[in-house]
């Protein structure tokens, strides 16, 4: 048994050995991808400099997935079982910022930005799959590790076209994390998501001379509004209906307009509940054709599930977080995550530790410690296509260290912060605690068929349905 544990420990040592020697190079590729900084479907550079570097580490690359020309899966390792780590690197419009700078400065007007620091999160995977995939080579361990190139988190869905088309089917547990202001575990559940276009065509005419031959497909979207107004009162509590117009039919107010289209996003906390949900607000959208005359069409955009959280996998991750230790951040860290605390207000630095860093005082602008893991999941209203990977397979998430405490998520500030040291360091902490659990996991069967009897559990039964209907293809850019 001694024997083992020491064995297990010097493995340990040498992956994290394998990791720093490759931490300036990944470091490096982050850098790239901040600066190309390209949106959803559209990640060509990001992606193509992520598989020159895994090509280089000895990965087989599938590239192309679900048709997806950015998405791509590069395995190394042979036999045992098969543990994946998960990837994004799309950025967000407009949202250019001058590097380092604690000021909104945009570099290019009108530009994207990594304003959810999904730079670091694809390649601090990367890093942690590239590292247990060279340990268990030099070991000689069996196992299969992957790195999954997911592209367009930002609303895109890319994960579930790719859980829709097999790609998660065959794995034994996935890791992710995201950047954040804080370092300890990732537990918590989020709602399931339905976007979808209520189009609304109706009959134009002069709004003076002959408005009663006019069908107002404005007065449908206006009506359809309200209608979910009301509804509001009458649904879950933890639900969420937010609307937006996409076409208001024209500008010209002495003509009844004669088409006009809706963007709804309903969330709740399961995917059961959200198609339930979708149903009532379908029905208030056909109400609104039929008072007005007009007709509606309704479309689903994308969707995902809710995230379904493992304790078996984050008690691990977290195993491996209390061997790590807090975050070395430099006066120089300091210094700078200041100029970028002085930006935020007390409610966003409150609303930040709330959320994510579980009470802890935040007497300084770094975190320099962990957060405590009770082994509880929390909600978090918000949805991720990570959440269809988590119905597929064990999933374990951790929150990387990355941003002064109170950085908004799609904020110039999280842009600003990208590339500095201390976003790094964050990125280089969640690729160390990934790696480990990842290795321990390829390591014990037993633990992974833990895992697997608690996703079952929380599945309770129910089987995964794909969110987006079999008939919608990514929204690919033309
Ligand atoms: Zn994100």
């Amino acid at each position: 048994m001694t024997s083992e544990r020491s064995n297990r420990a010097a493995v340990s040592e040498h992956l994290l050995a394998e990791l720093e020697a490759r931490a300036g190079d990944f470091a490096s590729l982050a850098d790239r991808i901040w600066e190309y900084a390209e949106l959803g479907f559209s990640e060509k550079r990001s992606a193509a400099d992520q598989i020159a570097i895994l090509e280089r580490e000895g990965f087989r690359i599938r590239d192309n997935i679900a048709g997806m020309p950015t998405a791509f899966v590069a395995e190394a390792g042979e036999g045992g079982p098969v543990i994946g780590f998960l990837g994004e690197f799309d950025a967000l419009a407009n949202l250019s910022q001058v590097p380092g700078l604690a000021e909104q400065k945009p570099l290019s007007a009108d530009q994207p930005g990594h304003g959810c620091g999904h730079h670091l999160l694809g390649t601090g995977s990367a890093l942690a799959a590239a590292s247990v995939a060279a340990t268990l080579k030099q070991q000689g361990l069996p196992g299969r590790v992957r790195y999954y190139a997911c592209p367009a988190e930002e609303g895109g869905s890319g994960k579930v076209f790719m859980a829709r088309a097999g790609a998660f089917d065959d794995l034994d547990a996935a890791f992710s994390w995201h950047p954040s202001s804080f370092w300890g575990v990732y537990a918590s559940d989020t709602l399931a998501v339905i976007h979808a276009i209520f189009s609304f065509s109706g009959q134009s005419s002069h709004a003076a001379a002959s408005p009663h031959l006019g069908r107002s497909a404005l007065d449908a979207a206006e009506l359809m509004n309200v209608g979910v107004n009301f509804l509001r009162e009458h649904m879950l509590p933890e639900a969420r209906v937010h609307y937006a117009f996409r076409d208001a039919g024209g500008i010209a107010a002495n003509v009844v307009q004669a088409s006009s289209a809706l963007s709804y996003v309903i969330r709740a906390p399961n995917l059961s509940e959200v198609l339930s949900l979708f149903e009532r607000v379908k029905d208030v959208g056909r109400g609104a054709a039929l008072m007005t005359g007009t007709q509606v069409e309704i479309k689903v955009e994308s969707g995902v599930s809710n995230v379904l959280p493992n304790s078996v996998l984050e008690t691990l991750l977290d195993n491996q977080i209390q061997q790590i230790g807090g975050t070395p951040f430099t006066t120089q860290d300091f210094a700078i995550a200041d100029t970028f605390a002085a930006t935020f207000t007390t409610d966003q630095v409150r609303h930040s530790i709330r959320t994510f860093g579980g009470g802890i005082p935040a007497r300084r602008s770094l975190h320099e410690g962990i957060v405590p893991f009770d082994g509880k999941p929390t909600r978090m209203p918000v949805s991720t296509d990570v959440g269809d990977v988590s119905w597929l397979t064990p999933t374990g998430r951790v929150w990387g260290p990355c941003y002064a405490i109170g950085t908004s998520y799609h904020s110039w500030q999280m842009v600003a912060q990208g590339k500095l040291a201390a976003a790094h360091k964050g990125m280089l902490q969640a690729a160390r605690a990934l790696a480990l659990a990842g290795l321990n996991a390829l390591g014990d069967p037993e633990l992974l068929g833990r895992a697997r009897l608690e996703l079952e559990e929380r599945r309770n039964g129910e089987p995964y349905v794909c969110p987006i209907p079999a008939e919608v293809s990514p929204a690919l850019p033309a």
